[in-house]
């Protein structure tokens, strides 16, 4: 592989995925016997250091038609009936694969190909190369970039409010980003990722998939993670040198929407805060975030 693409992306070692059905069956006894129990206690956590938490990894397989949808859901039920996993952990878990999973396999072939065009926001940002370079100051982006650089993976919250949620603020590209997530994964397949980058991450689909879009400022991530400690950047600060940028793209992003999201009902307290914030801060606000972008084009954010 080295050989034939000296340039590609991603590091090759190590390399521990399982590339055959009786290995894949070894990952799901794993997950069953030691993941499972817990699943879903820190479905939404993002720790440092931690690519993997306690997420079962097995979309690769899932995809790739190594393992079955329904001998995972079968599984993981037999064992509740056991008494070898909680409920709730079970419910989650098959949820994700009844659910998540067959929602947007339903979505993709619904909508395609028209839904890889659809970009409602109207977003044309080019992609920033710190997605390929994982040259950034900003440390949550940081650590899910050099994650997906050397294992092909990130969980679904790093993908969705980490490099999806920065995506969205900062106006990127649909088609590009989308080609972004469609190489680096090891589970990625265009059915499965487009409806989850255009739809949930990106909005682009106008609220098709997600009736809200998912965007959030750095106390979100202060919050759901430990990566802020760890940054140039400080989630408390909207502006000056030190502000992190999720706060003033947020706004920015809140406003430059607001004739779409202020009529959007489950949003109305986003608007009542940027208003109560008066002209001048609006303005010091949307100012910060062009000097964010700006420092995005030339590769210092
Ligand atoms: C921008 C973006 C791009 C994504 N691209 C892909 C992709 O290319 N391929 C892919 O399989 N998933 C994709 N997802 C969904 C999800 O992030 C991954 O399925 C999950 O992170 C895989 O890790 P895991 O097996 O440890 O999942 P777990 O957290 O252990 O979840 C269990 C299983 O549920 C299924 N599942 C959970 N959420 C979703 C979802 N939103 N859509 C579909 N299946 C889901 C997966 O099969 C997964 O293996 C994407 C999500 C986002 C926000
Ligand atoms: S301060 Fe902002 S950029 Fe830095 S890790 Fe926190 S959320 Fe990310």
């Amino acid at each position: 592989m080295r050989r034939r693409f000296p340039d590609g992306y991603g590091q090759l070692e190590p390399f521990h995925f399982a590339v055959t059905r009786r290995q894949a069956l070894k990952e799901l006894d794993h997950f069953i016997a030691h993941i499972l129990p817990g699943f879903g206690d820190h479905q939404d956590a993002m720790v440092r250091g931690e690519p993997y938490l306690r997420h079962s990894l097995l979309s690769a397989y899932l995809n790739a038609g190594l393992l079955y949808p329904l001998e995972i859901c079968r599984r993981a039920e037999a064992a509740w009936r056991a008494g070898a996993a909680p409920l709730n952990a079970v419910e989650g878990f098959v949820r994700q694969i009844l659910g998540w999973r067959e929602f947007v396999r339903g979505i993709y072939w619904r909508f395609m190909p028209g839904y890889l065009e659809r970009n409602a926001l109207d977003a044309h940002e080019p992609l920033p190369w710190l997605y390929w370079s994982g040259e950034t100051a900003m440390a949550c982006m940081g650590e899910v970039l050099a994650h997906t650089r050397e294992h092909a993976y990130s969980h679904h919250i790093q993908r969705l409010m980490i490099t999806g949620n920065f995506a969205l603020l900062a106006g990127l590209d649909p088609r590009a980003v989308h080609a972004w997530y469609l190489a680096v994964y090891a589970d990625a397949y265009e059915w499965v990722e487009a409806p989850n980058t255009l739809g949930m991450a990106l909005h682009a689909d106008g609220g098709l998939l997600a009736s809200k879009p998912y965007a959030a400022s750095g106390a979100y991530i202060r919050r759901m993670s430990n990566y802020c400690g760890g940054c140039a950047y400080d989630p408390t600060v909207s502006v000056g040198e030190r502000s992190c940028p999720f706060n003033a793209l947020y706004w920015d992003f809140m406003a430059r929407h607001r004739e779409r999201f202020s009529r959007n009902a489950r949003m109305p307290y986003v608007y009542s805060t940027w208003d109560k914030m008066g002209e001048a801060r609006q303005a010091a606000l949307r100012e910060q975030a062009e000097a964010h972008l700006t420092a995005m084009r030339a590769g210092r954010l």
